[in-house]
């Protein structure tokens, strides 16, 4: 298998620290907010490279940590009016309806940044210790000059980061590069005792610690958003090598970012969408194929046409699976007949051929492709006359080919519009019945969801609100 190590920049054999087991880091969500589809792709990606390191037999230990402790945090809840603790607490509530939603495989552990308050305190003593990091009035900063591999992830070397990056000016740092681990409490913010005073941990340390406490000082990959590799997870590198003097993790991996019609995504361009705001209109899976239809190295544009030519994909491929249950409902041939096992065979191939993709450093795009081929084939080659055993072996493989993208799991078709007719026959039930109050509710619903009605004298028509 290969993967592509943001570290080297190229494509090398995946070996693991065991044999057979895979340690992953993912750096998670700031819990401040409801969750944007720009995280949901990186957070679906990093599902789907796990649930195909599982599909290839190893067991994942899988950390991906809150971050529930920053200026972000703190400036949120002071505008909610609540504790910044409370309001970690909600949003992580939130974030689970939402990933439960998009069928992310729960993690192994989801640290939180101020559950390890104590061993954060340990890692920068630690630093300290080694003349990596200095304090100056309850700050403690990390000193990017005595670590020589500074810039080794984003390529760069001290002088072009200096020049290029957008860095705060502080007169307390020995160097413009330095940056805090530890920060001296503020008026109004919240602390933990420490050897330097009352103050909080900086954003970078929170994830060296909790992947050396959860994982270990060696990890096999460490992953987030292509946003992350300068400075979040330089400085995670520096951090975490300069106290422990290994090789922090062994693969890089990154995701690329995802804009809305060519555009960045932002509250200010209104073009901000919300996992819940997709899923409300939307099957899970269908956000699903949508994000893994490209390369996860290639940026992403999202789009409503993008998202609706997704939905009619996955209709096509539940059809053939439909088209499958009926052949099986009906089929006079219970065993295999002669020459079927020939065609099992090749139905094995594509599995090999799926294989063959995702290996290739997670080509998912190519790997949905080796899936359309299979349903075409099936479609063609598997009839009225085939037995209920083939019929059998054919939905599992599709199934099958569909767990690792997390699509391809539900039990019925995947069909919005049959679902919009329903709930508009079930409303003209209901006035007809003159339950007024049932009719109007579903017209809400739908209402919720994108669907407006409109009562003509032909019936009721619908269509989707832009
Ligand atoms: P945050 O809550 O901003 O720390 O982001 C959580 C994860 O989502 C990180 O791994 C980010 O790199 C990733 N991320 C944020 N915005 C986007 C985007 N527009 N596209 C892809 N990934 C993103
Ligand atoms: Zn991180």
């Amino acid at each position: 298998m290969k993967v592509f190590n943001t570290l080297t920049r190229r494509k090398e054999e995946f070996k693991t620290l065991v044999p057979g087991e895979v340690k992953m880091y993912v750096c998670g969500p700031t819990v401040y907010d409801l969750f944007h589809i720009g995280n949901a792709r990186t957070f679906i990606v990093f599902d789907t490279i796990r649930r195909y390191l599982e599909f290839r037999g190893y067991k994942v230990k899988f950390v991906q940590n809150f971050t529930d402790i920053d200026d972000k945090m703190i400036k949120r809840a002071n505008n909610e009016a609540i504790t910044v603790k409370d309001l970690g607490d909600k949003y992580i509530k939130e974030y689970y309806k939402d990933a439960d939603g998009l069928r992310l495989k729960r993690a192994t552990i989801n640290p939180r940044a101020t559950e390890f308050i104590k061993e954060i305190i340990s890692f920068v003593e630690g630093l300290i210790a080694r003349g990596y990091a200095y304090e100056v009035n309850g700050d403690v900063y990390f000193s990017t000059k005595h670590f020589s591999g500074y810039g080794k992830l984003s390529g760069q070397n001290i002088e072009d980061l200096q020049a290029g990056a957008r860095i705060d000016i502080d007169e307390r740092k020995k160097d413009p590069m330095d940056f805090a681990v530890w920060k001296a409490q503020k008026p109004g913010e919240p602390a933990w005792e420490s050897p330097w005073g009352m103050g909080r941990p900086g954003w970078h340390i929170e994830c060296s610690c909790m992947a050396k406490n959860l994982l270990g000082e060696t990890i096999d990959i460490h992953a987030g958003g292509s946003d992350l590799i300068f400075p979040h997870h330089e400085n995670e590198i520096a951090q975490s090598e300069a106290l422990t003097g290994k090789s922090f993790a062994n693969y890089w991996i990154h995701c690329a970012f995802l804009n809305i019609n060519n555009q960045k995504m932002s509250k200010s361009l209104n073009n901000f969408f919300t996992v819940r705001d997709i899923l409300e209109k939307y099957n899970p899976e269908v956000l699903r194929f949508l994000m893994l239809s490209g390369h996860y190295r290639t940026q992403l544009n999202f789009s409503n046409e993008l998202l609706d030519s997704a939905a009619s994909s996955m209709e096509r491929l539940y059809n053939a699976l439909n088209n499958l249950q009926h052949l099986y409902d009906n089929s006079l041939f219970t065993a295999l007949k002669s020459g079927e096992e020939a065609y099992i065979k090749t139905l094995d191939g594509y599995r090999n051929k799926f294989m063959e993709k995702m290996d290739d450093d997670f080509n998912t795009a190519d790997g949905i492709s080796v899936i359309f081929d299979l349903v075409k084939d099936i479609n063609t080659n598997i009839t009225v006359e085939a037995s209920k055993e083939l019929i059998e072996v054919a939905m599992k493989l599709i199934r099958e080919l569909g767990e690792p993208l997390g699509i391809l799991q539900e039990d019925k078709k995947v069909n919005l519009e049959e679902e919009i007719e329903a709930l508009i026959e079930k409303r003209q039930q209901a006035r007809k019945e003159r339950n007024w109050a049932l009719a109007d509710e579903i017209r809400d619903d739908l209402k919720a969801r994108g669907i407006i009605l409109e009562d003509t004298p032909q019936g009721v028509r619908w269509k989707r609100e832009n």
